[in-house]
């Protein structure tokens, strides 16, 4: 296979590309990555200069000629890049629609002239096109859950969705889809939940916790993201789209504990409450037998082993995240 990664410099790309290098050594990645705020090259630092088997390209997914080289000699495309973080999202929303959607439609696009040489292109999606949940109850966004995206981050990714799946439907692209829960692990940059508390903490400063920090989210490993993809591109349908969740629903508020516990200090001194984010989602919660049934995957990582190693890795890696605080929103 030679697979064109999208965004493989940020966050879910990065650690993709480390998977896929190891499972798949045989395989060919070319990484198309703006290098915005949010992609940092020290990921991959790891992948030797002169590997044959990578190559990076430095450009947007909206450039058209840019995304024409990318797509040389490419059969798989697994779509990563995006606008992400739904607090810029509520700052700025253009860049949003320019990346997510447009960026996605260069893409297809080019996707599209090459029709004879792709065998699929993977659409890397979120949950939260879905929109919020109640707190109380057991419903959980499924497949066909209608979309209901209230962030502009949301509506975003959902306008994307509709996109890719119109190229289905009217193109027979071989394309599939993942609206995936909230990850977590290596490589996350700390503006995020988890590593922001992670490395405020570190810097005795207190973990910033919206409204009264009860918000759900279904926290997924990263490296069981990795191993759904891989699961999805070998043996998932054309045209298919697939939920990925860990049954790990935690508040922000029982995360923030975990840790104050980890690193053995108290909410007294530690921990902030902060006016809440605009539009705030309640809960996200993902039914993801469709996966489990279909194509035999099933998360391996407890929230409590992920979070532990998440610790860690953030612990012996500061050289990594100090540089990238001055680049954080302000919280
Ligand atoms: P990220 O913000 O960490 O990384 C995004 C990457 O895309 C960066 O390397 C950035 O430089 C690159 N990028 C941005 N604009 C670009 C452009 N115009 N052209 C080329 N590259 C560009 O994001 P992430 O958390 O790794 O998320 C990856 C994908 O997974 C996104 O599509 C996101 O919507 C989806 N997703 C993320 C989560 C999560 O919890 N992080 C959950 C569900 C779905």
């Amino acid at each position: 296979m030679h697979i064109l990664v999208t965004g493989g410099c940020g966050f879910i790309g990065s650690n993709f590309i480390h998977y896929w290098r190891k499972e798949h050594p045989l395989d060919r990645i070319t990484n198309i990555d703006a290098l915005t705020y949010a992609g940092n090259p020290q990921n991959l630092a790891a992948i030797p200069a002169n590997d044959p088997t990578y190559r990076f390209i430095h450009a947007s997914i909206t450039d058209q000629q840019a995304v024409h080289e990318a797509f040389e000699g490419v059969d798989v495309v697994v779509h990563f890049a995006a606008e992400t973080h739904v607090d810029r999202s509520i700052l700025g929303s253009r860049v949003f629609l320019e990346t997510n959607v447009l960026g996605t439609h260069t893409l297809l696009e080019e996707a599209l002239k090459r029709k004879n040489q792709l065998w699929r292109f993977h659409h890397i999606s979120t949950d939260e096109v879905f929109g919020s949940l109640p707190l109380e109850g057991n419903e959980r966004f499924t497949e066909t859950t209608p979309y209901a995206p209230r962030s502009p981050y949301s509506a975003s990714k959902a306008a994307a969705d509709h996109l890719v799946m119109s190229y289905v439907h009217t193109h027979k692209l071989p394309i599939t889809v993942s609206n995936c829960s909230n990850n977590y692990g290596p490589y996350l940059f700390p503006e995020k939940f988890i590593p922001l508390a992670i490395t405020n903490l570190m810097q005795d400063k207190p973990i910033p916790v919206y409204g009264k920090g009860l918000n759900v989210r279904d926290w997924l490993h990263v490296s069981d993201h990795c191993r759904a993809i891989d699961a999805i591109l070998h043996r998932g349908a054309p045209g298919q789209s697939y939920a990925i969740g860990a049954d790990e629903e935690h508040t922000n508020i029982e995360v923030a504990h975990r840790l104050l516990k980890a690193f053995n200090l108290s909410e007294e001194t530690h921990l902030r409450y902060v006016e809440d984010r605009k539009g705030h989602d309640l809960r996200y919660a993902i039914d993801y037998s469709k996966l489990e049934h279909n194509l035999d995957w099933r998360p391996t990582i407890s929230f409590d082993q992920g979070l532990t190693e998440m610790i860690a890795w953030y612990r012996e890696n500061e050289a990594w995240w100090r540089p990238l605080l001055p680049k954080q929103l302000p919280s």
